[in-house]
């Protein structure tokens, strides 16, 4: 498994676009769906990096269908311990066996109804990096957080926790994803210019936080930061347009369970690397 592809050597970061299907698809919709996006990629060298985030009863079956293809495998949760009495956990060494890369880390569903916090996202994202797993960090702020314009300081606070005691050779393999809770599955989403200017500060915020650990100011540049909430077929272009040169992708919920518009981001994203590739060789 590698952190960096074709694609990502050209244009500094991985462009992706990465579909939650959060606790819905039997095996047989998984498969229905899976072959339905196969079917409709493209070959294309300018291909975002696609991840398919299905509910673990679904893992085995959407890796197997995945085989061959530049399709990635990742899953909703886990916990942080390899083994053990902890009743419907799931461990890392359990997603490294069925073929996870990716591992969505401190979803907002997760901390609203499951409790999670700063603290077990730290001790999850510690677990991922030591077993090999790609994780997404997801932070955002709440309505509330946002009207009180607390927006930046709760980001920042999220990432700050969530990374404290990680050492920075882990930073070409962490992706972030904003997603103001606010936006996650209610069809309002954050407006391109104010999530551009939101993960911007994020990546200050990396910036700073691993400038004490010696971490070259470049280091930061490289981790994909990507906007989550209500995109869809409608938005996705503005949020991937090139001027938007802080957003590297979309991390789907809703518009994710129907092929056609996952395939219409999949190929928003292919102008945004195809854009980025011609501005690198000007
Ligand atoms: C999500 O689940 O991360 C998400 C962004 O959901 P939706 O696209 O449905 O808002």
């Amino acid at each position: 498994m590698s952190s960096v592809n074709d694609t990502t050597m050209v244009i500094g970061r991985k462009v992706i676009v990465a579909g939650n299907w959060k606790m819905n698809k039997t095996r047989s919709e998984a498969r229905q769906l899976m072959e339905a996006i196969k079917k409709g990629i493209t070959q294309s060298p300018d291909l975002p990096e696609v991840v398919i985030v299905p509910p673990f009863t679904d893992l085995t079956e959407v890796e197997s269908l995945i085989k061959g293809s530049k399709i990635k495998l990742g899953a909703q949760n886990m916990d942080y311990r390899d083994s053990g009495a902890f009743t419907g956990e799931i461990s890392p060494l359990m997603l490294k066996d069925v073929g996870v890369e990716y591992v969505l880390i401190g979803h907002s569903e997760r901390r609203q109804f499951f409790g999670e916090t700063n603290a077990t996202t730290n001790l999850r994202l510690k677990a991922a990096f030591a077993h090999g797993l790609l994780p997404i960090l997801c932070v955002g702020e709440s309505l509330d957080e946002r009207e009180a314009e607390l927006t930046d300081a709760v980001v920042a606070r999220q990432v700050g926790a969530a990374l404290s005691e990680i050492d920075k050779d882990h930073l070409p393999k962490l992706v972030v994803a904003y997603e103001p809770v606010w936006a996650i599955g209610t069809g309002k989403h954050c407006e391109a210019a104010e999530a551009n200017r939101v993960c911007k500060n994020i990546r200050s915020t990396l910036q700073s936080l691993f400038a004490t650990a010696g971490a070259k100011s470049t280091d930061a540049d490289s981790v994909p930061i990507l906007y989550g909430g209500s995109v869809n077929a409608g938005n996705v272009d503005k949020q991937l347009d090139g001027q938007n040169d802080q957003v590297d992708g979309v991390l789907v919920g809703g518009a994710s369970l129907k092929a056609d518009e996952f395939l219409t981001l999949i190929a928003a994203a292919e102008k945004r690397v195809k854009h980025l590739k011609s501005a690198a060789v000007q």
